[in-house]
């Protein structure tokens, strides 16, 4: 049923307690897990120029090590916790708008569901849902697990 799944991540702790749950039905269906990390070259938080966001979408990442860095540390945690489950496990690193990458990556690589967390690295939890996950809910067709930042604890 669930043959590839999905968890993108921005590293945050709400991303976080998603893994949980993807590593449970991965493990349950043998499913191959795709732990995604979208470089938000919109993002203030980066402070990128336009020629640095050029280099990013062209692949040229270890120009920016930082940036490198913190989609490997996001990724790395899936991996690790899939790793020891003993799941296999892919990790990407894509530049772009992260609602959008999401999609596209969905498209081009067979996955058959997603599984993210309600907020993310922002966690206003006044907003019921982020606006990344608000965005793939509206534009995919597929089923889409939303981890609630307290999740964890129940
Ligand atoms: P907002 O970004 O709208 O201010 P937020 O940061 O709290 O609010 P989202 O960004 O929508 O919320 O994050 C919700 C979930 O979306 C995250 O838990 C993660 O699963 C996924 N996500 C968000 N940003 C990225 C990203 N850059 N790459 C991969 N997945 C992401
Ligand atoms: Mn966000």
């Amino acid at each position: 049923m669930y043959e590839h799944i999905l968890v993108p991540t921005d590293g945050s702790e709400t991303a976080e307690y998603a893994v949980d749950q993807a590593i449970d039905i991965a493990s349950k269906y043998g499913s191959t897990v795709h732990a995604l990390y979208v470089i938000d070259v919109d993002a203030t938080s980066y402070s990128l120029g336009t020629e640095q966001v050029d280099r990013i979408r062209q692949g040229h990442l270890d120009e920016m090590p930082e940036v490198r860095a913190e989609a490997d540390e996001a990724t790395g945690y899936v991996a690790d916790i899939a790793s020891e489950h003993g799941l296999t496990v892919e990790e990407h690193v894509t530049a772009g708008e992260p609602a959008r990458a999401i999609r596209k990556f969905v498209e081009d690589n067979d996955i058959d569901l997603i599984v993210m967390g309600s907020h993310g690295r922002s966690g206003l939890s006044r907003v019921i849902l982020g606006s990344v996950t608000e965005k793939v809910l509206r534009r995919t067709r597929l089923p889409v697990l939303v981890v609630d930042a307290h999740e964890k604890d129940a």
